[in-house]
């Protein structure tokens, strides 16, 4: 006989980082015991998943579990799995959600288990693209791998262990490929990066931009490799990958391969019941779908963004921290009968990897301004970019910035201020940002 469904008023479907966040919301908001449930396949409490691409990979002294819990990353309280039982919020890991029924608000488990619900916070963030999915020649031998949880990350350290000092390829010239990468070089491996596109992370970078980061990069001695792909992949006998070999005919030896090709995000259990919009499950500025009751937020959610008039979807940590907490908000508003502000998102991306850090904020749309020194051997490298739309500065990056300079460069994609002289602009680089 099946076991009885329980019931949550409230539940969090997915255990990363938007579900760390709104837990952290529903406990200042006020929660009592048994209300909330987050229900996560991973085997773990939630935690800062950039911390995998980076503490994580350190050959000395790197993260572990429970060091990066959420919501440690934005500097806030480390929710370990006590707090959760203290506020009598259950944490129901390992626990594979594989049916979805929003009209009976029921969810089904891989195990067989049953959950209804009142609110439903859908939060099951992205899974990556592996080349298995394309069918890619030998993409199933043995370490060829990705990195979206813990697991990965385990598995990763495990392979660097056992091919110390080998050769590493890295596909992909996105965020995950330039921050493995560094972290393969900085563990004493022989890295080559492969990427079709002419330059690194093109969906953000200018040519300006990537020119500094290629040329740091190349003076650490890793190898780059662009405007081809991997279209297969020689392993030895016990099935572990020996080379890759490139759509160019070259053939590049490799003791681990690490696949970066992007991710997406994990709508399929709703698909049909639910409003789609641009990959994405459609929300209103509170992160409600177009079913009552039922929210997305992190990576899943395609909502509006005001400050464009726009509706997007972002993959970025800020994000599905502050989704989290203005879905939590608008919920308990509506129960009390407030109201809450709608999302008002600046879009902020950062990365650090070897010595370097940059911040982004805005959008990278329109004419792109170079400024400061992009030599990629500068002692103190500080450089940036504006770009200017119909006359006015929307999106910021800078490299090697200051605090007060980040949050200079913030202020300045907000309020969006207009450019007489694109030439002046560029002189006075970072300087404009401060002023403003
Ligand atoms: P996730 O954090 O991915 O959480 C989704 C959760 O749902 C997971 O626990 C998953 O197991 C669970 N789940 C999914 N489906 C089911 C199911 N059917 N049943 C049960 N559970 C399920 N962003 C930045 O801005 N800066 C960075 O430096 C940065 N670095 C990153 C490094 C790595 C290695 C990765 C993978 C991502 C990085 N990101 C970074 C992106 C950022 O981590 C994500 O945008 C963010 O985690 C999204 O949060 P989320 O809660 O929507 O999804």
């Amino acid at each position: 006989m099946a076991a009885e469904a329980r019931h949550f008023k409230y539940v969090i479907l997915g255990g990363g980082v938007a579900a760390g966040y709104a837990a952290r919301e529903f406990g200042k908001q006020g929660v009592k015991p048994g209300e909330l449930a987050i229900i996560s396949k991973e085997a773990v409490a939630p935690y800062e998943r950039p911390a995998l691409s980076k503490g994580y990979l350190f050959p000395q002294n790197a993260a572990r579990l429970p060091g990066f819990h959420t919501c440690v990353g934005s500097g806030g309280e480390k929710l370990l799995p006590e707090w959760y039982a203290e506020k009598g919020i259950e944490l129901i890991l390992n626990t594979e959600i594989v049916k979805a029924d929003l009209a009976s608000k029921t969810l089904a488990s891989a195990a067989g288990e049953t959950f209804t619900y009142e609110t439903l916070l859908i939060a099951t963030g992205s899974s990556v693209i592996k080349l298995t999915d394309f069918g890619v020649q030998g993409a199933e031998y043995n370490n060829i791998l990705y990195l979206r949880d813990v697991q990965d990350a385990d598995k990763l350290v495990a392979a660097m262990q056992a091919k110390k000092d080998g050769k590493a390829v890295v596909v992909g010239g996105g965020y995950i490929g330039l921050e493995l990468s560094a972290a393969l070089k900085t563990n004493n491996f022989d890295v080559t990066m492969v990427y079709p596109e002419p330059w690194c992370m093109p969906r953000l970078f200018t040519a300006g931009i990537a020119h500094f980061y290629e040329g740091y990069y190349a003076n650490k001695g890793v190898k780059l490799v662009k405007g081809t792909y991997a279209s297969g992949f020689d392993a030895d006998a016990n099935g572990d990958v020996t080379a890759v070999k490139l759509k160019d005919g070259r053939v590049l030896e490799a003791d681990i391969v690490i696949v970066g090709v992007g991710g997406r995000p994990l709508t399929g259990l709703f698909k049909g019941q639910v409003a789609e919009e641009k990959g994405g499950i459609k929300t209103d500025g509170f992160f409600e779908t177009s079913v009552p009751g039922v929210y997305a937020i992190g990576d899943v959610a395609t909502f509006p963004m005001k400050l464009y008039n726009d509706q997007r979807r972002v993959e970025h940590v800020d994000h599905a921290r502050k989704s989290a907490e203005q879905a939590v908000k608008a919920i308990k508003a509506k129960e009390s009968g407030e109201s809450v502000a709608e999302y008002d998102y600046l879009p902020y991306f950062y990365s650090r990897s070897f010595d370097f850090a940059w911040q982004f904020y805005g959008d990278n749309v329109g004419d792109d301004v170079l400024f400061g020194d992009n030599d990629p051997a500068a002692e103190k490298p500080k450089f940036g970019s504006y770009w200017v739309k119909d006359g006015k500065v929307v999106g910021v990056f800078l490299e090697g910035g200051s605090a007060d300079e980040y949050q200079a460069i913030a202020r300045v994609a907000k309020a969006q201020p207009p450019v007489a002289d694109v030439e002046a602009l560029k002189k006075e680089g970072v300087e404009f940002a401060t002023k403003i």
